[in-house]
């Protein structure tokens, strides 16, 4: 840590007059700084002041060589391209620049990578992710709450607005969160988003999607070494980080917006308008270019420009961004924003560069699109037409939460039902590997499951277990293990967790509070709380539910069964979705049960005879390990 603590300083911002009145300055160089020995030799330096641009650059290293220096239209940047070659040491070095007869000087540093087990670890299906929004999770700094200088402070009445949530709250919970069995978390972006709101037209930016500043945690959450400190201590109690981020749009008052370096930094809203979401026509044979162009250069919202990724320094700097924050804070892995929405081929070259220098990384990639065939599109090593290759691993399962939705909400029919998840799996043909899909029943984008399925608790824990021990990488949304409802708007799916708030009547992060909780809401939230944590718990040591192969029978009366199976063990997974008590016979599943004589359910604790029949409770899972 004393390392980063000596960064803070590193920089010597400085600016001087000309004889001509005209005042050069450096305000700020981005990267802050950069490290020795990654594979790419090459470094951007975005250097922004006033009237910086047109000036010389000196280095004076046996290292490191100035490869370019380019104005751009706006006199206010330089952009310089450095090669640190693989000899080059770490420490502390100057840039010299020049204009006319003047000379201005910035020390620029260059760290050691820092190499631990911990670090970058990637997460796969052994994981279970828990997703948590910053500002609605927990506020462990109340302090925080409003910063002088920025625009918006706390405001608990409004929906839209900030509630002061942030990474000390997130730090404090550390161990609640592992003894929920969550194995990683993934953090809605922690960027600063210094925008002006109007609630009134839900323009209120506690998400975190409207970056002002891509290089700085936003001050109501934190700082950049609290950020980095939580991630370490998570990694030391074995959870991994997944950081979010965005490469789309920014803010429209990121500094750089607010004073372009050039205009086709970004797509001119004026011309191109607003995006028409259709993330399909980027694979649609038939699809018109209008639509394409309306689809990446369009605005994903009034507040948001459309980053155009085409302008190769703005994709250097957007590369760079990552692999800073990565090496920087040890993260395991990246959620990707609106993935479809920037040029495909620089979301490849982004991916290919991260993986280049962090092999064991993940990334997840948000692929909301309509259907199995059109989200195995975007995984890697997909058979495209054009012969594209997104270098992405992991994709987000809208289909698969699709289905498990509807499927506990629907009768049971050919094609209706628990039917429609056997359905949407039989696709998984078209994947490259779905075992990377990360899946869910909500997230901070969807109605809460909570409302999606009626507030049913027996179709709820029927979710989680299907969630739980199906292929791919499970991620669960802060407060579904307390049965947390919403969905409405936004905000609706975004309240504050009960008990992260001081003064807050009722603490859900304690048994007492969801005991509270659930006479509060005649739900059975203690009870779900334990049931979601005790697979969870077993999950963990299960490398058959992580790894294990799949195989499902077709759905009968409502009844899906399946089995994860490998060389060691066999689990059975009996989905009942029937409104009725019943008895399943057991003789379709001969191929796996002949061996065994006995079911283990991990959800009751109690042996069940799988003998010719088994006995089922109405809308019920069961988890059985077979012996
Ligand atoms: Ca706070």
């Amino acid at each position: 840590m004393i390392k980063i603590n000596l960064l803070s300083a590193l920089i010597l911002l400085c600016s001087f007059s000309v004889t001509e009145a005209q005042t050069v300055s450096i305000d700020r160089i981005e990267p802050e700084f950069w490290w020795t020995g990654f594979e790419e030799t090459r470094l951007q330096l975005l250097v922004y002041g006033e009237n910086i641009g047109s000036s010389r650059l000196h280095v004076d290293h046996d290292d490191i060589r100035v490869l370019q220096v380019i104005s751009v239209e706006n006199p206010n940047y330089l952009f310089v391209y450095l090669d640190i070659s693989k000899n080059a040491s770490p420490g502390s070095f100057p840039l010299i620049f020049t204009k006319g007869e003047q000379t201005l000087t910035a020390e620029y540093t260059l760290l050691e990578r820092e190499g631990s087990e911990t670090r970058h670890q990637g997460f796969d299906a052994s994981d279970v992710i828990y997703l948590l929004m910053p500002d609605r999770f927990a506020n462990g700094d109340p302090e925080n709450d409003e910063i002088p200088g920025m625009i918006e402070g706390v405001n608990m009445e409004e929906p839209y607005a900030r509630k002061g949530g942030d990474l000390k709250g997130v730090m404090d919970r550390l161990e609640y969160i592992k003894d929920l069995g969550m194995t990683a978390i993934w953090f809605n972006p922690i960027f600063e988003n210094d925008m002006p709101y109007n609630y009134s037209i839900g323009a209120g930016f506690y998400h975190g999607y409207a970056a002002t500043d891509m290089y700085r945690v936003d001050r109501r959450f934190g700082s950049n070494e609290e950020f980095v400190e939580l991630i370490r201590r998570s990694q030391e109690m074995g959870m991994k980080v997944i950081m979010d981020k965005i490469h789309n749009h920014v803010g429209t008052h990121h500094w750089f917006i607010r004073d372009l370096p050039m205009s086709d930094w970004v797509h001119d809203q004026a011309v191109v308008g607003n995006t028409n979401y259709r993330t399909d026509v980027l694979m649609d044979p038939y699809a018109s270019q209008a639509d394409l162009n309306s689809m990446v250069q369009g605005w994903f919202v009034d507040e948001m420009p459309d980053l155009n990724q085409r302008n190769p320094l703005l994709a250097d700097y957007l590369i760079q961004n990552t692999i800073w924050w990565i090496e920087y804070s040890g993260i395991d892995g990246i959620r990707m924003d609106t993935h479809p929405y920037p040029y495909k081929d620089y979301m490849a070259e982004w991916a290919r560069r991260v993986f280049r220098e962090y092999p064991d990384f993940n990334i997840v990639g948000e692929v909301w699109m309509q259907n199995a065939a059109t989200t195995a599109w975007w995984q890697y090593n997909f058979p495209t037409q054009s012969g594209y290759n997104s270098y992405l691993p992991s994709v987000t399962d809208f289909p698969l939460w699709r289905s498990i939705v509807a499927g506990l909400n629907e009768d049971a029919g050919w094609d209706t039902g628990l039917a429609r998840i056997y359905y949407t799996l039989g696709q998984d043909f078209l994947y490259t590997d779905p075992n990377l899909n990360v899946i869910f029943v909500d997230n901070h984008d969807l109605v809460r499951f909570m409302t999606s399925i009626g507030e049913d608790p027996a179709k709820y824990r029927l979710g989680l277990a299907i969630l739980l021990t199906t292929r791919g990488i499970p991620q669960i949304y802060y407060g579904t293990e307390i049965m947390k409802a919403g969905g409405a708007n936004d905000p609706d799916k975004r309240r504050i967790f009960p008990g992260g708030w001081p003064g807050d009547a009722i603490d859900a992060f304690t048994e007492e509070g969801r005991l509270a909780l659930g006479e509060e809401r005649n739900l059975p939230i203690q009870e779900t709380f334990e049931y979601l944590r005790n697979i969870a718990e077993w999950r963990k040591e299960k490398e058959v539910i992580h790894f294990g192969a799949l195989t499902h029978f077709i759905p009968e009366n409502n009844v899906y069964v399946y089995f994860r199976h490998n060389e060691e063990e066999t689990v059975m997974v009996i989905i009942n979705g029937a409104d009725e008590a019943g008895t399943l016979s057991t003789g379709r599943f001969n191929e796996f049960l002949e061996k065994y004589t006995a079911g283990y359910d991990v959800i009751s604790g109690s042996k069940v005879d799988i003998g010719e029949t088994v006995q089922l409770h109405a809308r019920t899972a069961m988890i059985l390990e077979l012996r």
